[in-house]
Parts: C-alpha cells; structure tokens; sequence
C-alpha cells in the first residue's frame, strides 16, 4: 500500500516537472535522494545547482548525524571539511568520526565547542583512530558532551595503561578473571583476546594461536576446522586463508602449504 502512494506521488511530481515554469529546477524526486546519500556525495550535489544548495543548507544536512563510515576515504575529512558542515547550522545528534586522519583533536573541540554555542550537544561522538588524542582533550570533550557516561564517547581512559583507547570487557559473565584485582578490563594493548568472542586471553596454556597468528580462546579454538597438516584453525575474519585440498572438504593453512610446496 505504501508503496503504491509514494509511486503516486513521484508520478504527480514527474508530471508537476513537465511543467514549463519549472524548467533548470531539478526533478522533485531526487530531494527524496538526497538523505541516503553519503556525506561527500550530498556536498558535491551541492554545486550542481542552487536549488540543490539550497536544499542542502535549509532541509537536509542540518538534520542528518555524520556518519563517516570504512568505505570513504577518511583522509578527505580534514578540520575544515567538518567546520564547513557546521557552518551550514548543523543539528544532527551523531558525529562518528574515527581513524579520519586529517582532523586533529584540536579540530573536534572547536567543532563541538561551535555546536554549543548554538545550543547543539551530541549524544554520540567516535573519534577513536584521530591521532594524538590525550587525556585532557577526551576530559575538555566530555565537559562539552556535558556527560560523563561512557558510552556517549567511544574512547575512554584504560584503567591499565591510563591512555585514551577503546576500552573492552569481557563479553563473558563467567570469565574468571573479571572480578579479580585488576580485572581483564582494558585496550586492546593490555589485554589481548579472543578474535573470535572478544574473551580475555593469553593467561593459560590453553588459550591457542590461531594459523593467522590471531589469539584464539580454548573454546573457540576448539569449534574451528584445523588445517590437516599443522591442526591450527584459522579465525572466521581469516578463513578465505584456507587452501582448500581438491576433492575434499578438508584445508591446509598457507604456512603449512609453503612448507608443503618446499618439500
Ligand atoms: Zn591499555
Ligand atoms: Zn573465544
Ligand atoms: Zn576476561
Ligand atoms: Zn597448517
Ligand atoms: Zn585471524
């Protein structure tokens, strides 16, 4: 049913275009578009043409959350870039923002700071990947979140080695080192882990390498098919890795099919 009215509803507007009075205006349908566009996308749309400008400044990127997701290429966000979305009265609740190498922390606290001033606080905020981040410029852009929950910033300070990181837990209840002194709560530099389930490892004999070299916890390790020739699995994120052995359903690890091909 929705379907049909929103069909309706482009045919009027297609026909509205045919309109003489609207010629150079670009058709009606491409604003219902322009929302699911990507960030860079929706800002080159923006020279094409007043309207589109217009429709850019006023209606639609105010109220969208930036979301700079893996596939664009992040080194194309630079400080000014972001001051230039801001500019254009921006609203939106979200800026994620990680690994974009060309912001500095200095950058981000003048961009939240100028969100301020014009009463904007957001709720989430992901820098994590943005380089030279300290102590003092997480503490400055939590003041300015004007919250202190963790989860509103996705770096927090490790409790192991006191620097702004992504902080994990064990995604286990029953991991036995969670409640004690000192916990397995930290960066993924103080506390390695299962790639597989994110549990803590490297404390036991029984935690394995996998043929990845990833850290495979006993339980997972267990699960995973092993190569035929050194019995070592290869995590999921790794397993397009597997040499598959024709005619069977069995695999050997690249490691061992080198030393295989040597022999
Ligand atoms: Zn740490
Ligand atoms: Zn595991
Ligand atoms: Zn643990
Ligand atoms: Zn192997
Ligand atoms: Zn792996």
């Amino acid at each position: 049913m929705d379907m049909e009215i929103s069909h309706e509803t482009t045919h009027k507007q297609h026909q509205t275009n045919q309109d003489t009075s609207n010629i150079g205006q670009p058709h009606e349908s491409l604003y219902l578009v322009l929302p699911y566009l990507p960030l860079f996308e929706l800002l080159a749309m923006g020279q094409v043409c007043k309207s589109f400008m217009d429709a850019l400044n006023n209606d639609i990127l105010p109220w969208l959350n930036i979301v700079v997701e893996d596939k664009v290429p992040r080194s194309r966000v630079s400080d000014e870039i972001l001051m230039k979305i801001l500019r254009r009265r921006w609203v939106g609740l979200e800026l994620h923002i990680p690994h974009c190498m060309g912001l500095t922390p200095e950058g981000i606290i003048k961009a939240v700071t100028t969100l301020n001033q014009h009463n904007v606080t957001l709720k989430t905020l992901k820098i994590n990947g943005i380089s030279n981040i300290t102590k003092e410029h997480l503490q400055t852009l939590h003041s300015l979140l004007n919250t202190y929950d963790t989860s509103s910033i996705d770096l927090e300070i490790c409790p192991k080695c006191d620097e702004p990181r992504m902080v994990y837990d064990c995604p286990l209840e029953t991991c036995d080192r969670k409640w004690t002194t000192g916990g397995c709560r930290g960066c993924k530099f103080c506390v390695l882990r299962c790639e597989e389930c994110g549990k803590c490892v490297g404390f036991d004999d029984d935690d394995n390498e996998a043929a990845c070299e990833d850290m495979l916890c006993e339980d997972c390790w267990i699960k995973l098919p092993k190569c035929d020739f050194c019995n070592k699995p290869y995590c999921n994120k790794h397993a397009y890795k597997q040499c598959v052995i024709p005619g069977s359903s069995h695999f050997i690890c690249e490691a061992s099919y080198m030393t295989i091909d040597e022999i």
